[in-house]
């Protein structure tokens, strides 16, 4: 743990779930025992946002997986951060690899995406990541810096980002990077944030892990000092074994 913050975990649903799995999901976590000096929040999909909203613990925030890149009005098919707010989310996920490579999302539009959601008051989990190619061509760095400067170039402050460091080859995979892989590109992206924005914003931004965590390598994991959380896929749709990873730091 190397950010000021706590130690912070995100559930990402992605696309999954009905309100039947969803809302035995709910019953786990709200039955589930949550250390407290951990920051919890989970990303149902949006249609079901309201139903976890209103059974959830509040223990548990609540977060977005997208949002439109400035107010609402004639957008077809997307939601606004104003109406997120309005509902109940604390949080959006920006720049998530899906978005990117699945959807075609660029650097630049997800940054201004994040810079609209702060100024509007919607915390953000901004991630960043490598696909398979490009870390064997050994631009793990490079392409994670890129994805950082976008950020940087937009955000109007840090304080209500947790950065997620998220190899694209680990995600859905079951191939979770080694927690030597992980800290090695957490110390990068500190050091990144210490020389292109401060000092203060790298030490004090938490910058959590996400790929194929589950509850057999997240103390690992969480072990490494620059680890300061993670952001869960897969893992998060079981409410015992969420809260085993949420947990794994003390
Ligand atoms: P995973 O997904 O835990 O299923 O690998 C992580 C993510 O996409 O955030």
């Amino acid at each position: 743990m190397a950010g000021t913050g706590k130690f912070f975990v995100g559930g990402n649903w992605k696309c999954n779930g009905t309100k039947d799995s969803i809302s035995k999901l709910v019953t786990e976590l709200n039955s589930a025992k949550l250390e407290d000096d951990v920051d919890i929040v989970v990303a149902p999909p949006f249609v079901y946002i309201d139903q976890v909203k209103s059974s959830l613990t509040d223990r548990i925030e609540i977060s977005a997986q997208n949002a439109w890149v400035g107010k609402g009005g004639a957008f077809t098919g997307e939601i606004s951060v104003e109406q997120l707010k309005d509902i109940g989310c604390k949080w959006v996920i920006h720049g998530h690899s899906e978005r990117r490579h699945v959807i075609g999302e660029d650097s630049q539009f997800i940054g201004k995406k994040s810079a609209y959601a702060l100024t509007q008051g919607l915390k953000v989990i901004a991630c960043i990541g490598e696909k398979l190619e490009e870390r064997e061509a050994g631009k793990t760095f490079d392409v994670c810096y890129e994805q950082l400067k976008a950020f940087a170039d937009n955000v109007p402050s840090w304080d209500d980002v947790v950065i997620a460091y998220e190899p694209v080859w680990a995600i859905g995979t079951g191939k979770v990077a080694s927690p030597q892989q992980a800290q090695e590109v957490h110390v990068a992206v500190r050091e990144w944030l210490s020389k292109n924005v401060s000092a203060e914003v790298a030490s004090q931004t938490r910058i959590i892990y996400g790929g194929s965590v589950n509850g057999g390598n997240s103390a690992e994991l969480a072990k490494q000092e620059d680890i300061d959380g993670f952001l869960v896929g897969g893992a998060s749709l079981k409410g015992p074994e969420f809260a085993s990873i949420c947990n794994s730091v003390t």
